[in-house]
């Protein structure tokens, strides 16, 4: 049997929360399934204003919005991320400042940020790589010191935390995603976190089409109209019945997921110890919520071979970024800084099956493989 790179899970409520929304009659968003995600967030991680959206890409594409994001506008983040956490500041007219990644993990390297900043910097947003926090404390006294805004792309940090805080809760704004790779689901889904009070009255505008719907909704105005700009971020109320039914699961999801990680850690310490490769590290502020289970090869050459030895035995293995920087749209308009550790995680990284259902007999099969390709 093939072991795929990933398989999503469903709790087996998804479907019956489906069929309640489209029952009630109402599937369009802000519905009953979407207040009851919100209320679980603020319940269980104390978040102060969580708006629903289609996707991590819209939740990252309002922070571009409330921040009043200008061309000209000078954003910092790292290369090594997905296109979304750049195209979102990109599409204002920005102009995207990469910084390198740590030699620790593949986050932003928080000793470059300050060398980066001029009069035109307006933001930083930071990724937590694999659900694993960047250095928030350093990076907020930083904005605050230079008056920035930070916006945590969290799109893979989900129950997990930075000395207590939860990810997303630390900077102004907070953006998640339930894309089928993440830990929770619901197709395509997402989430922005508002932390900082001046924006809360118009996170809920931007994200309806720039008119004061949600508050006609609550009664506080007797008609709602057009009042600012924004566009359609809401999700409809059967994506939010899907979340709903993996939220209520996430304690059994996260343990497993754990329990995955670590059969996988202790199963490779072995290979780290006698210097073939290189496991994740999870830095003393930060905690560790299984979004994925990585090693890092020597150079891209022996990852290749990795993959297709791993491949031959029906095991699907996968890379994942390519730096931005060097990309077909960026890289005339990147500043030709050379982004050494982003390029090393783009060529050296390689991401193990781990889904809730991956088997221990498989895990074993995943284990053995890569211990079997160093032996060679
Ligand atoms: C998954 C992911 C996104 C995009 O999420 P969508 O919900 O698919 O838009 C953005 N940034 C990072 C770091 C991601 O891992």
């Amino acid at each position: 049997m093939p072991i795929p790179f990933n398989k999503p899970y469903f709790t087996g409520k998804e479907s019956a929360y489906i069929n309640q929304a489209l029952i009630g009659g109402k599937i369009s968003g802000d519905g009953p399934f979407t207040q009851r995600c919100h209320r679980f967030f603020c319940e269980r991680y104390g978040f102060k204003k969580v708006l629903l959206t289609t996707s991590c890409t819209d939740a990252l594409e309002m922070s571009a919005l409330l921040i009043d994001t200008q061309a000209g506008d000078e954003i910092i983040m790292p290369s090594y991320t997905f296109v979304s956490t750049a195209n979102a500041f990109v599409l204002r007219g920005a102009k995207i400042v990469f910084a390198d990644s740590s030699k620790e993990n593949p986050n932003i390297d928080v000793t470059l940020i300050e060398a980066l900043i001029t009069p035109k910097t307006k933001a930083i947003v930071v990724v937590h790589y694999a659900g694993v926090a960047c250095d928030m404390e350093a990076i907020m006294a930083l904005a605050a010191k230079y008056n920035l805004f930070v916006i945590e792309d969290a799109a893979q940090g989900i129950d997990s935390f930075c000395n207590g805080k939860p990810l997303g809760s630390i900077g102004h704004l907070g953006a998640f995603s339930f894309h089928d790779t993440k830990n929770i689901i619901a197709g395509e889904g997402g989430m922005l976190l508002i932390n900082d009070d001046r924006f809360m009255a118009r996170a809920e505008i931007i994200r309806e089409k720039g008119t004061n719907r949600a508050q006609f909704l609550r009664g506080e105005v007797d008609k709602y109209s057009w009042v600012d700009v924004g566009s359609s971020f809401l999700p409809s109320d059967m994506i939010a019945a899907c979340l709903l039914a993996q939220l209520e699961h996430i304690d059994d999801i996260q343990q497993k997921r754990k329990k995955l990680w670590q059969f996988y850690y202790e199963g490779l310490i072995a290979l780290q110890e006698a210097g073939k490769i290189r496991l994740p590290q999870i830095p003393a502020y930060a905690t560790n919520n299984a979004q994925m289970f990585y090693v890092l090869c020597a150079n891209a050459t022996e990852r290749s071979a990795l993959i297709a030895s791993l491949k031959e035995k029906g095991i699907q293995a996968v890379f994942h970024y390519l730096s931005l920087h060097n990309s077909a749209y960026y890289s005339g308009k990147h500043d030709g800084r050379k982004l050494e550790q982003s390029d090393y995680y783009s060529n050296a990284l390689l991401r193990l099956p781990l889904y809730y259902d991956l088997s221990n007999d498989e895990q074993q099969l995943v284990v053995k493989a890569v211990a079997d390709f160093y032996k060679k």
